[in-house]
């Protein structure tokens, strides 16, 4: 049986720090990316691929929000959609080049992800994520007023729109994604997934709110029932003492380790953290298999276990 894994990819293997955030350039980057991926797909694993959202959507809003007094603003879970669209269709062009240089023909599909969040989950008594434009005090006050927006000052910059950034609970298309599987690569939760709640009738309501993509992963992996979740950022390993002069790069993880650096507060709040905390969910919930965090760059040796943030259960 060929080995299943899932795959988080983080906002490195879509956009270059050294590049303008033009369609081009995150296309040239895609490219470079799926080079990794389809040689994953070369070695044998079976694969899905799950990609962060975050300059994306915020870009698709701030030029809805630039235009609106000439097409009215689209809402923050069609944004969210938009995103998962174009950067969905830009990995299915360069996956299926990569792949077919590699004479594996085989199919790549983005699907359209809503994910379900709890109404009652606590990030919505405390919305954390800034997303789209600056605006002045007052007109932060209206948007506040008309829209119901919550509008916090961002370090002294002016004042943006904060999302709650609830747990993912049940990925809607899981259905459509196991059929896939056997068939495709499947690129889906994009951006963590469109968040959706639940209504009491069974209809479905986007939400404007931010799901983490590395959790998102993590549920995908357990609802698919992958070998190991490979979650690809910037670094090679996860640290402690991150950006001091007593680093430490970490190969293996236990659960119990993990616990107490996180505990120490050793993996940054917004970047490392959720992928420590995603790895150390996969473990619990299936001791015997591993979360690897590792670079875009690192990552066939990091799955033959030379290299990598390794977390298991024990
Ligand atoms: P992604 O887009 O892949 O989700 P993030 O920027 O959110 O990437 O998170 C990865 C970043 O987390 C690394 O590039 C690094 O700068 C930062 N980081 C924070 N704490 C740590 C740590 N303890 N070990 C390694 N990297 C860390
Ligand atoms: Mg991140």
């Amino acid at each position: 049986m060929p080995e299943k894994i899932v795959i988080a990819l983080g906002g490195n293997a879509l956009q270059s720090k050294n590049s303008p955030p033009t369609a081009e350039a995150q296309l040239e980057v895609v490219r470079k990316t799926c080079e990794h991926i389809a040689e994953i797909s070369r070695r044998g694993y079976e694969l899905a691929i799950v990609h962060g959202n975050g300059p994306q959507v915020g870009r698709i809003l701030l030029a809805g929000e630039t235009a609106r007094d000439v097409v009215p603003p689209m809402p923050f879970d069609v944004c969210g959609a938009m995103s998962q669209g174009y950067i969905g269709y830009h990995i299915q062009q360069a996956l299926r080049y990569a792949l077919s240089v590699r004479g594996r023909n085989v199919p790549v599909v983005s699907l359209t992800t809503q994910v379900v969040v709890d109404r009652r989950d606590p990030a919505f008594q405390n919305p954390t994520k800034p997303i789209g434009a600056f605006y002045n005090a007052e007109d932060a006050r209206k948007l506040e007023l008309d829209k119901g927006y919550v509008m916090r000052e961002d370090a002294g910059r002016g004042w943006r729109r904060v999302v709650a950034s609830p747990l993912p609970q049940k990925i809607v298309e899981i259905g459509s994604i196991r059929l896939l599987w056997d068939h495709a690569i499947v690129i889906t939760c994009g951006g963590g997934g469109v968040p959706v709640a639940e209504n009491p009738d069974g209809t479905l309501e986007g939400m404007a709110a931010v799901i983490d993509k590395d959790f998102a992963a993590e549920l995908l992996a357990e609802e698919v029932n992958a070998d190991a979740l490979l979650i690809l950022t910037e670094v090679e390993k996860a640290a402690i003492h991150f950006g001091q002069p007593n680093q430490q790069d970490l190969d293996h993880l236990s659960l119990a380790d993990a616990a107490r650096y996180l505990e120490e507060g050793h993996f940054g709040a917004g970047s490392m953290r959720p992928k420590i905390e995603a790895a150390m969910r996969f473990a619990r919930n299936y001791p015997g298999r591993r979360a690897i965090i590792t670079s875009l760059d690192k990552c066939l040796d990091a799955l033959e276990g030379k290299t990598g943030t390794v977390v298991t259960f024990s």
